[in-house]
């Protein structure tokens, strides 16, 4: 399985289409995932191309993680989370839809399950919780 330099993440990382930044760094992006499954669902990726996990490099890998680690700890303030659900997927079988490495980092609540997958997320309500997380990231 080759990497398609046309997928929609591809897109983004080159401002072909619109996103909802919240971090980035040199060698990571972070924005809102627009069919959140929990208030706050933000997407991390790295800048340069990996299909999924099974092709990253170890470098790609350890920039994600860290990236993920920072916006945790950043919805933890926002949102006043207890915990936090991390998934990343892995071709079609593994659940995967958009063909470029991506963590999902989702604030969780006590009691509180995910939303429904594949249902659009309000646009406002999303850049609101953006507001809330990027303003914790300079906190
Ligand atoms: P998956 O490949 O199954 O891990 O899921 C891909 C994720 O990308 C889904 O949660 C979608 O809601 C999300 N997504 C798809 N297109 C966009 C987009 N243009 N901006 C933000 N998130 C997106």
């Amino acid at each position: 399985m080759s990497y398609d330099n046309d997928n929609i993440f591809a897109k983004i990382l080159r401002g072909e289409i619109p996103s909802e930044m919240v971090y980035q760094d040199a060698d990571t992006f972070a924005f809102m995932d627009i069919m959140p499954r929990a208030e706050g669902h933000v997407l991390v990726i790295p800048k340069s191309p990996a299909r999924n996990m099974l092709d990253a490099s170890p470098e790609q890998l350890a920039a994600c993680l860290a990236t993920v680690q920072k916006v945790s700890q950043a919805m933890l303030k926002a949102f006043g989370a207890a915990g936090i659900t991390l998934q990343q997927f892995n071709e079609a079988a593994g659940g995967q839809e958009v063909f470029h490495l991506h963590y999902h980092v989702l604030p969780r609540h006590e009691g509180i399950r995910l939303n429904p997958p594949g249902v659009m997320g309000d646009q406002d309500l999303i850049k609101a919780s953006a507001d809330k997380i990027r303003t914790a990231l300079q906190a």
